[in-house]
């Protein structure tokens, strides 16, 4: 087992930290107090490289393997959760779904235009009555000589009031269950595609979240993401990655953490003492220290077996399952070891704890992680309805 990164993983990972420190912090937390998605700043990621990290060159990515997006992931998501929503949604819920089960002209019209960002992707599974229960899809897609009409509604989208392609899951025949569901590549500008903005989120204000409305939305044949039946497996096989690249923001939630709190208990002086010499001050920093070890580890190996084409839906819940919870713990104990000061915006601790709540909500809950690990343990699929 090796746990050296290679040259080119450190160059990379030490790019996207400059980038990190230089273009992002500052701005994060004026883009929270103003609710404000910043377009400058997802265009400079995208000049960087950062939205299509695992798509190949001719496809206009930067074909690089998920260990080496994953650091790029960590170092965005320390500076600021709202940008790493963007990489996330955009590389791995929507190109990695293309680049999985598009056709080679899907691949070719859509790819080169996320990967530069010109154009910005959502992915649409979540409806108003339907979360953790993602195959029971209320959206309904009906067949027309031209292609296919959908009508229907999608809930808490990320991205969606700015994404010019929209994936969009629906239901082709109630009867046929799992085999009726479909995945439509969807033109935003499409008449009846309504977007609307959700406003007074606890966290992750700097990120842009719609709820999005289809009314006889007009696709044509060759919309379709794979083929009528693949619905499912397309949103599971976008999830994988998803979950891969959340865990991976949440490792640098942690580390940002651990980073502000050192920083703070070393200048912040009581009883005549930098706070950093007691013991239960160090006693959080410890705590703080070895979650963020353990869930970039569980991060690692998710994206090693990735790389290596094994097998990993398992020990991605795992690393997503883990990671989140820690990052929720980490921003917690971060806000104690600030005191008072942790609790307005001056220090990055109070916003870590409201962009990571979310963390352990999307992509499947906690607790549909647990199921997943359980069913694999257990072989015994609690997931299915009643
Ligand atoms: C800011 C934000 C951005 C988002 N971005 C996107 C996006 O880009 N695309 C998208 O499609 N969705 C997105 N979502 C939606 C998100 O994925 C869902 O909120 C999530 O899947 C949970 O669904 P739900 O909110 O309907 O909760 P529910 O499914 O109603 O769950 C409520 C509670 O019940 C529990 N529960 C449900 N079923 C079970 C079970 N079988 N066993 C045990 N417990 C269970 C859950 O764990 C949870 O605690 C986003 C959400 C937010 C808040």
């Amino acid at each position: 087992m090796d746990f050296e990164l290679s040259a080119e993983q450190r160059l990379v990972k030490e790019t996207a930290r400059a980038f990190t420190d230089n273009e992002i912090v500052d701005r994060a937390r004026e883009n929270d107090r103003n609710e404000h998605f910043d377009l400058e700043l997802v265009a400079k990621l995208a000049e960087q490289g950062y939205l299509g990290a695992i798509v190949p060159r001719k496809y206009g990515g930067a074909e690089l393997d998920y260990l080496t997006y994953g650091l790029i992931v960590e170092e965005i998501g320390r500076g600021d959760s709202a940008m790493r929503t963007v990489i996330s949604v955009q590389t791995s819920l929507v190109c990695s779904a293309i680049l999985r089960w598009g056709s080679e002209k899907q691949k070719q019209r859509y790819l080169p235009k996320l990967c530069s960002g010109e154009w910005l992707g959502c992915f649409g599974l979540t409806e108003p009555d339907t979360g953790s229960d993602a195959a029971n899809q209320r959206t309904r897609a009906r067949k027309t000589d031209a292609g296919w009409t959908i009508n229907g509604s999608k809930m808490f989208i990320s991205l969606g009031n700015h994404a010019k392609l929209a994936l969009i899951f629906a239901q082709s025949d109630p009867d046929e269950g799992h085999r009726g569901l479909a995945c439509f590549l969807v033109e935003t500008d499409q008449p009846g595609f309504q977007p609307q903005e959700i406003h007074h989120k606890l966290g992750l204000r700097g990120s842009d979240t719609a709820a999005i409305s289809l009314d006889d939305v007009e696709v044509p044949d060759d919309g379709l993401l794979g083929e009528v039946g693949d619905g499912f497996k397309v949103a599971m096989s976008a999830l994988d990655s998803g979950r891969y690249s959340v865990a991976a923001g949440c490792v640098g939630i942690c580390q940002g953490c651990v980073d502000a709190s050192v920083r703070y208990s070393k200048e912040r002086q009581q009883f005549g003492r930098p706070i950093a010499s007691f013991q239960l001050v160090q006693a959080m920093i410890a705590d703080m220290a070895v979650e963020t070890e353990a869930a970039r580890m569980l991060v690692w190996r998710a994206g090693f077996l990735k790389d290596a084409g094994k097998p990993n839906t398992t020990e991605t819940s795992i690393a997503k399952l883990y990671a989140t919870e820690a990052a929720v713990r980490c921003a917690n104990t971060a806000i104690q070891v600030h005191g008072g000061s942790g609790y307005v915006d001056d220090h990055p601790v109070e916003r870590y704890l409201r962009d990571v709540r979310v963390t352990t909500l999307y992509e499947g809950t906690s607790q549909i992680q647990q199921l997943i690990i359980g069913r694999a343990l257990t072989g015994i699929n609690a997931l299915v309805p009643a």
